[in-house]
């Protein structure tokens, strides 16, 4: 499948793969959308959507500010006019911002397969390195990703060798409050950190219920980190990766908890903030 080709054509250039045949799908019409559900719930966005797309759209970043802050880390202007949301979950490279948007969020993926239309849930898209669960001959047709409930805040931030390079390690969060302040739920999301985006899952069950304090994100991001299993590589060492995880875990979920207050509002009525 041929989306942005920004990641497919130089793996060819490279003859990293040599496919018997290629579907060209970067002009599908039928593709082109971004789309709220009826209902609100959710938005969906389709095969052909480019990253500038995700960050023109003029309520995308405010319905969903996450997605707006990780996409502005997804490489060069230039690449990011040609380059799919959808291709970049396809690639499934594990230091890539939106995979790990799509298992922060729970989001899923429509596929479409010679036997119809199915649905995939993030935490089983993704196997390895560059592989997922997709079978070569079936079509990723969009991503559905959950907007965020009222009185929750959201932010993603990571460390790159230079502005437009791949994360050494990203990092993202999204936090509700209950009516008293304290966390209602937690997420929190790595990339870069393993061969696939990780969900601290642990870390989120413990900080529900609790009060919200800067020593509280401090903790939660070094237990977090203690769980990851990084690979050191020509780029960073695995205990700087585990390092830089938990100090950027404690910055997002802060910024996180920050925005949710401001959702919440004086009179505690809530609305999703950035
Ligand atoms: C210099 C450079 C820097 C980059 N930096 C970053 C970065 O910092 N962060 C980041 O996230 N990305 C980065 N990228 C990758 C870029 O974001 C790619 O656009 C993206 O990863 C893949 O999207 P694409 O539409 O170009 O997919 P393509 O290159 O067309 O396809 C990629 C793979 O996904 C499969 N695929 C694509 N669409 C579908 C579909 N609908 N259904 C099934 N399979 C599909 C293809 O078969 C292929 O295997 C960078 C790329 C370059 C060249």
């Amino acid at each position: 499948m041929l989306a942005g080709g920004q990641s497919l054509v130089p793996m060819l250039h490279m003859r990293l793969v040599r496919p018997v045949a290629l579907v060209d799908i970067h002009r599908a019409a039928d593709l082109d959308f971004i789309e709220f559900t009826p209902e609100g719930e959710s938005v969906r966005i389709g095969a052909a959507v480019r990253h500038a797309d995700l960050l023109r759209h003029p309520v995308l970043g405010a319905r969903l500010p996450v997605l707006r802050e990780a996409v502005a880390h997804v490489a060069h202007p230039a690449i990011r006019n040609r380059g799919t949301a959808v291709g970049s979950v396809c690639h499934a490279d594990p230091a890539a911002e939106m995979p790990a948007v799509l298992a922060l969020l729970d989001g899923e993926v429509e596929v479409l397969g010679a036997a119809g239309l199915y649905t995939v849930p993030a935490d089983a898209f993704f196997l390895t390195y560059f592989t997922t669960v997709l079978p070569p001959e079936d079509v990723a047709v969009a991503l559905r990703l959950p907007l965020p409930a009222p009185g929750t805040g959201q932010a993603f931030m990571e460390v790159a060798r230079r502005e437009g390079d791949f994360a050494l390690v990203g990092a993202a969060a999204c936090l509700r409050l209950d009516a008293d302040g304290r966390v209602a739920e937690a997420r929190l999301a790595f990339c870069g950190v393993g061969d696939t985006p990780v969900r601290a899952r642990e870390v989120e069950a413990q900080l529900a219920g609790t009060v919200p304090s800067a020593a509280a994100w401090r903790e939660a991001g070094a237990a977090a980190a203690a769980h990851l299993e990084p690979e050191s590589d020509a780029h960073a060492s695995a205990a700087y990766r585990r390092e830089v995880a938990a100090y950027l875990a404690a910055r997002v979920l802060e910024a996180a908890h920050r925005r949710a207050e401001g959702a919440f509002g004086a009179d505690g009525r809530g609305g999703a903030a950035g």
